[in-house]
């Protein structure tokens, strides 16, 4: 099974001394010229692909149409979708793309301890986070909804996947942005495109450095404003994911219940963290580590990353207000604020 990620510190991060003004992801990109910008609606988002050089607009419209291609073939909601089709039918022969997905999706769910996990389709729906019809499960409704998560209960026979419990379904929600950023990055490379930056609903690309050779400049939004920065980080072809339960959210009698559930409970993850940012190459392996860290909260994601800081850096925010960041990005990171080391 090819594998989607590789293992790799992100040891492109490169020292800047160009922090200035705290604009969105931006190069100061005058004299660039040839900048062409593609904006879209997919996977439920609004996605932007930006790219720079020769061939700049025939390369943003072939990522854009991978992107759209991704969407159709993983979405939840688009009956015609293979993931939508596997849900309905309990069953199917995966397309190898699939099959490879759920199997990157598998091993972060192992590393995690199962705080990613695919399987909370059945809770998600259940909170409405789908239909838009939202409603707060009750504690019966809960028990039984549990029964139908875990990884542990899909059977693979090759490219087949069985569900081992009807009424169990897969979500790749937390994942297939970042995988699709990668994607987008592959076209643009086979395109010629050696500078761009791609923006997936947040799920940041950068790909190679800026058109002047510098770093891109990655703001990472400020939980609690959405016109402010928790801070800015540096980097080049590298994946800047950042998940946070501000993104999708309802209120019922006062209290707020957002999108990223804790497969334990059932409930919204609620373990001191506003958000969580992992910065690596792989836009796929950031995405289902931004929900898996969020989930597990403070302790056990940094435990996390000094069990495999190989493989990502991370900037958290917490609900008392500190901004951790971790050693590999400590150099390339500028907040306004003040921020702690984790090393
Ligand atoms: P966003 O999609 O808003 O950028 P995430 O990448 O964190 O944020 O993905 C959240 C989505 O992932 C949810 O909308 C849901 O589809 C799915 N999901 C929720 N909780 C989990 C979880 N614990 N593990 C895996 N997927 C999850
Ligand atoms: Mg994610």
């Amino acid at each position: 099974m090819r594998r989607l990620f590789i293992g790799r510190r992100p040891s492109s991060v490169i020292i800047s001394l160009f922090v200035s003004a705290a604009c969105l992801f931006l190069c100061g990109c005058a004299g660039a010229g040839s900048a062409q910008t593609v904006e879209f609606f997919a996977m439920d988002t609004v996605m932007r692909v930006t790219t720079y050089g020769k061939n700049a607009r025939a390369a943003a419209q072939a990522a854009q149409a991978e992107v759209t291609r991704l969407d159709a073939l993983l979405s939840v909601e688009d009956p015609q979708s293979e993931i939508y089709r596997l849900n309905a039918a309990g069953q199917a022969e995966l397309s190898g793309e699939t099959a490879a997905l759920l199997h990157a999706a598998l091993d972060i769910t192992e590393m995690s301890g199962g705080a990613f996990d695919i399987t909370v389709y059945p809770l998600m729906k259940a909170w409405g986070f789908f239909s838009g019809d939202y409603a707060v499960p009750g504690e019966d409704e809960l028990r039984e909804l549990l029964a139908l998560v875990g990884s542990d209960k899909l059977i693979f026979e090759g490219e087949r996947l069985n569900f081992g419990l009807p009424g169990m379904g897969i979500d790749l929600g937390a994942i297939a942005k970042g995988y699709a950023s990668d994607r987008a990055a592959e076209v643009l490379a086979e395109n010629g495109v050696s500078h761009a930056m791609i923006s997936l609903g947040g799920n940041i690309k950068a790909v190679g450095t800026s058109p002047e050779g510098r770093p891109w400049r990655i703001a990472i939004r400020d939980p609690l404003d959405a016109e402010a920065f928790a801070g800015i980080v540096l980097v080049s072809d590298m994946a800047v994911v950042t998940s946070g339960g501000y993104e999708r959210y309802f209120e019922r009698n006062g209290t707020r219940y957002h999108h990223i559930l804790d497969p334990e409970s059932g409930m919204p993850a609620q373990k001191g963290l506003l958000s969580v940012t992992i910065v690596c190459p792989s836009g796929t392996l950031a995405d289902g580590l931004s929900t898996a860290l969020f989930v597990m909260g403070e302790a056990d994601a940094l435990a996390f990353w000094h069990a495999h800081k190989e493989l990502f850096d991370a900037v958290l925010v917490t609900d008392d207000g500190r901004t951790l960041v971790t050693s590999g990005i400590a150099e390339a990171f500028s907040t306004e604020h003040g921020f702690e080391v984790v090393r």
